[in-house]
């Protein structure tokens, strides 16, 4: 969470912790983090927040999710556990842990053409996507695997790519909310 306020600050962006559904009033746009895709689920649950996420996603709030998050964001989770609370907004199939144990974590650098270089990425107990729906954008592959998409204002990444240096991903994103809360406060003052 913390590493995604600096690099939010750092991508000139101006980060507010989102905690509770009220807060997701002040953003543009919201990152999920990575941690433990069950624990945030439930939190997520507890706080009401699920609920508050799918609404603003419907008014077109761009969202991203990295690692855990993009697990919460998927339609289908392969491994995970059955009552795994989850916002299920994107149309992929998402496979936990998907890269073994013997690769626990790493870094590695992934093709995404849309950024012209290859981004920097670290996984940690990382999932990838198995799946992805007519409507979803390949943005990243590793090793043929998709590891970032796309599907309308809707972002996930399997790996952290606030734990780089590299703050290309997270000024793309500041530039959609920025665009989109701009949008949205015209559409308030008609
Ligand atoms: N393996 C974790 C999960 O399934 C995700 C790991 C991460 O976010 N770095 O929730």
């Amino acid at each position: 969470m913390i590493e995604h306020v600096r690099a939010v600050r750092e991508a000139g962006g101006e980060p507010l912790e989102v905690k509770l559904p009220r807060d997701l009033e002040q953003v543009g746009g919201l990152i999920i983090p990575g941690g433990e895709s069950t624990t945030i689920g439930k939190l997520m649950v507890l706080y009401h927040l699920d609920t508050a996420i799918r609404q603003r996603v419907a008014e077109g709030m761009p969202l991203f999710g990295t690692c855990a998050g993009m697990i919460l964001m998927a339609d289908e989770v392969v491994d995970g556990l059955p009552d795994q609370p989850r916002l299920g907004l994107m149309d992929i199939r998402v496979r936990r842990n998907a890269f073994g144990r013997q690769r626990d974590s790493f870094e590695a650098k992934i093709e995404a053409p849309a950024y012209r270089e290859p981004l920097e990425a670290v996984f940690i107990r990382a999932p990838y996507v198995e799946r992805v729906g007519p409507e979803v954008e390949v943005l990243g592959t590793y090793e043929g695997k998709v590891v970032m998409c796309a599907q309308g204002s809707l972002f996930a990444a399997a790996f952290h790519p606030e734990l780089t240096r590299d703050r290309r991903v997270h000024q793309r994103f500041i530039e959609l909310a920025r665009a989109w809360k701009r949008h949205a406060l015209l559409d308030r003052c008609q």
